[in-house]
């Protein structure tokens, strides 16, 4: 007998892509929260119920969308922000694979309400297992809100292997600060079971750090800055005496993303020399610029890892950035450079 091959129908390969993007609450978080930056949002509201195992509701300013673009926006490779491979190379969004909206469309249930900036009337949808259960006009001025609920509502394993409301808050706070300190520019609420964990007012870099972690960072900054064809590096690392035994707020960036590096890691820490205490491990938060052509974001679908082509002169930089600025301030400790 001859095996037969068959194309998935797309709810269930909607679910199979869902798998990869989508492994936790936060990854809804995640995932909401860029769109609603590539929407050219200058406020978003982020509200969670029981570490978002409830639900996960996200409200935004941005431009919204049409009554079509509303009901496309949940297919899979659907995205108005890529058109051609070439794209891939000059990306400015933060999204580009069009999978995040039909992959959490097939695990939960959704409520969508979006307007086009201009209109009153908006659209309202609804969504759960891939399948639009209604879509009716609605009143709403501006932006879009999504509502998450019941995630992993038809995939009992996933949602049987999350963790406690305490490991998987942590998980959204950690996605939430990233962004948050991505764009300063933009004001962000985050609220709990109802009580407000963020109130971030729109701000600069300085100011948006000191808000996430507490006013004691603001004597712990000294910035960083440097130049060159290769890369600009920015941002802010902590002086030496403030470095911790537990790795502390580590950030780095590149072109407006969070990526994670432990080869750049070691740069910063070696741009120390000897000023660090035994395995004592810096904060810091650093930002890097490089022509986009010279780098590949879309390693992984979670894309918290990047590639360089030039990693080995990034890292000789970096290392040099933080040394330069540690010692000007160990030779003006009281000069308080602004950012
Ligand atoms: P991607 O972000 O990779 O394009 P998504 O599945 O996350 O894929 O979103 C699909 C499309 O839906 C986006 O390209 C965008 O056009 C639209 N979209 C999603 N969220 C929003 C939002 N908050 N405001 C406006 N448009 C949105
Ligand atoms: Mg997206």
């Amino acid at each position: 007998m001859s095996e037969v091959i068959r194309l998935l129908p797309d709810n269930i390969a909607n679910q199979i892509a869902a798998g990869e993007v989508i492994q936790r609450p936060a990854s809804v978080v995640k995932e909401l929260i860029e769109n609603a930056v590539d929407a050219g949002s200058s406020q978003i509201e982020l509200h969670i119920k029981d570490a978002g195992k409830t639900s996960i509701q996200i409200i935004d300013d941005g431009k919204g969308m049409s009554e079509m673009d509303a009901r496309m926006s949940f297919e899979r490779h659907a995205t108005s922000k890529i058109s051609s491979a070439a794209d891939l190379f000059s990306l400015s969004t933060k999204g580009f694979r069009g999978e995040a909206l039909a992959s959490i469309a097939a695990i939960a249930h959704v409520d969508m309400e979006t307007v086009e900036a201009g209109e009153q009337i908006g659209t309202k949808i609804e969504i759960a297992g891939s399948k639009i259960e209604s879509q009716e006009p609605c009143s709403r001025t501006k932006g879009t809100s999504i509502c998450v609920k019941n995630l992993f509502f038809n995939v009992p394993a996933r949602r049987n292997f999350l963790k406690s409301d305490n490991v998987e808050t942590k998980h959204i706070v950690e996605e939430f600060n990233r962004i948050a300190l991505t764009h300063p520019e933009v004001g962000f609420t985050f609220s709990h079971n109802g009580s407000i964990i963020h109130n971030l007012e729109i701000a600069g870099l300085r100011k948006r750090i000191v808000d996430l972690f507490g006013r004691n960072f603001n004597n712990k900054l000294v910035p960083i800055e440097e130049e060159t064809d290769i890369v600009k590096v920015k941002g802010f690392i902590v002086k030496p005496e403030f470095a911790r035994k537990t790795r502390g707020e580590q950030y780095f960036f590149v072109n407006d993303r969070f990526f994670k590096d432990n080869y750049f890691n070691h740069a910063v820490v070696s741009g120390y020399d000897n000023l660090l205490a035994q395995k004592h491990h810096p904060s810091y938060f650093i930002y890097l610029e490089v022509p986009s052509t010279t780098l590949d974001v879309n390693v992984h679908p979670t894309k918290t890892e990047v590639k360089f082509e030039d990693g080995r002169s990034i890292y000789s930089i970096i290392r040099s950035t933080v040394k330069l600025a540690l010692g000007k301030y160990n030779i003006a400790p009281s000069l308080d450079f602004e950012h």
